[in-house]
């Protein structure tokens, strides 16, 4: 049996989705293949950028998101062993001065984020089918994906392909797409924890104490997104039965008093660690497909913008495609290249703000107190903050060479700004 389509589209989480919703509504006939029957927390993003946020308004997706729960995010304070922790307060940030008519970061967790976009995709006419084994995708000029569903293969054919199937993208490897990646820096950790009432609501914090670093995101109700950074040496620090527990004791610092309330919270979900680094490709397309969100390559999880990235990539592409009729792959060079400069910028951001929360040791406690005095001084030390909050092309070109990486981490020059 075949079925045309307009777009075929691998994975139906973020990206998938909410690609689905806006071509569907575009009048497109779309085929949302996703693999998972449930959609299941694998710790992954729960905090949107408020330049995500806005790339949501653009989609129309926002009001949405917030009818299933969204909670906005007012300040931000960053702990740290080397200041007391009424001094971070008092240095907190408001969050809502990085985009205009956005109130500051959008949290909602993955799962129900994943589940409200693939129901919308569904009310917009896209034919949602999962539990599916996608057995073969070929691009070209004739693209065409072969899958079992329901106990019966089908192939479906299509104008294009959309790759949105995450990390191990099998759509990337089907039409030979190149994924580079650097080295790893360290270890990410996260949970999601019940309970915590008295963590402020409206407040995320990181900071950094001895050994380990900490994120975490309130979710409205008790419920907190935390995460936690620790040397590469140390990876199996938190694995076996008593895992979750050791991880929520490494919350209690000093320098972090609320951090009580999460050490004191239920774990309400899986805690799993991932190697923190960077992917990209060249050119996420080929003839006959366009990969988005994390099949496109990802950014370090240290700075939260996956979903601000894949929202961007929706937009991208299905402005593109709205545009005109001609979808051979010339069309998808602009996208190509923002994407390639965005995903630079922000490589370098997270590398930085790596170096920065999660590298431990006398010499690192020193150079993150000076970075406090130093920005205290001169708010453009911490600037980087702006590329995060604002989104990567808030901020001029020479934010984002070698010079200013020497500049902000008072290190030797490295030559490397890719
Ligand atoms: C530890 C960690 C923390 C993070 N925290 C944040 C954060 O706070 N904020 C943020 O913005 N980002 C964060 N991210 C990144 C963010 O989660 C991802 O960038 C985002 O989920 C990418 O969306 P996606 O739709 O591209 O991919 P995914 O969310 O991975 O979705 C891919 C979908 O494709 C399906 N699929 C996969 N293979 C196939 C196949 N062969 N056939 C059919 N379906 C398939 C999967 O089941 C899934 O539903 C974090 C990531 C990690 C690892």
């Amino acid at each position: 049996m075949t079925a045309e389509y307009d777009i075929i589209i691998v994975g139906g989480g973020i990206g998938g989705s909410a690609l689905a919703a806006t071509m569907a509504k575009a009048g497109k006939k779309i085929l949302v293949l996703e693999k998972s029957t449930v959609f299941e927390d694998h710790v992954r993003g729960e905090w949107i950028a408020p330049w995500g946020v806005a790339e949501t308004k653009r989609l129309g997706l926002y009001d949405l998101l917030v009818s299933a729960g969204g909670h906005h995010l007012a300040r931000h304070v960053t702990y740290d062993e080397t200041r007391k922790p009424e001094e971070a307060e008092a240095s907190a940030l408001p969050l809502d001065i990085f985009v205009e008519g956005i109130p500051g970061p959008l949290c909602i967790g993955h799962p129900k984020h994943c589940q409200t976009l693939y129901d919308e995709a569904g009310r917009a006419g896209a034919e949602m089918r999962r539990g599916v084994n996608v057995s073969r995708i070929a691009g070209g000029t004739a693209p065409e994906v072969e899958f079992t569903h329901d106990g019966e293969t089908r192939t479906a054919t299509a104008r294009l392909i959309i790759g949105a199937d995450g990390r191990a993208s099998a759509t990337r490897a089907a039409v030979n797409i190149e994924l580079h990646q650097d080295k790893p820096h360290h270890m990410f950790a996260g949970l999601l924890v019940d309970g915590a009432e008295g963590w402020d609501k409206e407040m995320q914090a990181i900071g950094t104490e001895d050994d380990f670093a900490f994120l975490a995101f309130p979710q409205g109700g008790g419920r907190v997104r935390v995460y936690g950074s620790y040397s590469l040496d140390e990876r199996r620090r938190f694995a076996g039965e008593n895992g979750a527990r050791a991880f929520l004791d490494a919350f209690r610092m000093k320098c972090a008093p609320p951090n009580e309330a999460l050490a004191a919270a239920k774990p309400a979900g899986p805690l799993l660690s991932y190697f923190n680094n960077d992917a990209w490709t060249d050119e996420p397309f080929a003839e006959g497909a366009v990969l988005i969100g994390d099949a496109a390559g990802w950014n370090d999880p240290i700075i939260g913008l996956g979903l601000s990235i894949t929202y961007r990539d929706v937009r991208i592409v299905t402005e593109l495609l709205k545009g005109s009729d001609d979808w051979r792959p010339a069309l998808f060079a602009p996208y190509a290249e923002e994407r390639a400069e965005r995903m630079r910028r922000l490589r370098f951001t997270a590398k930085i703000q790596s170096a920065l929360d999660a590298e431990f040791g006398e010499a690192a406690r020193d150079r993150r107190r000076r970075h406090f005095e130093r920005s205290a001084a001169d708010p453009l030390v911490g600037a980087h903050a702006f590329a995060v909050m604002a989104g990567p092309e808030t901020l001029p070109p020479e934010m984002f060479t070698p010079e200013r990486r020497t500049f902000v981490l008072e290190e030797a020059e490295t030559g490397d700004a890719s």
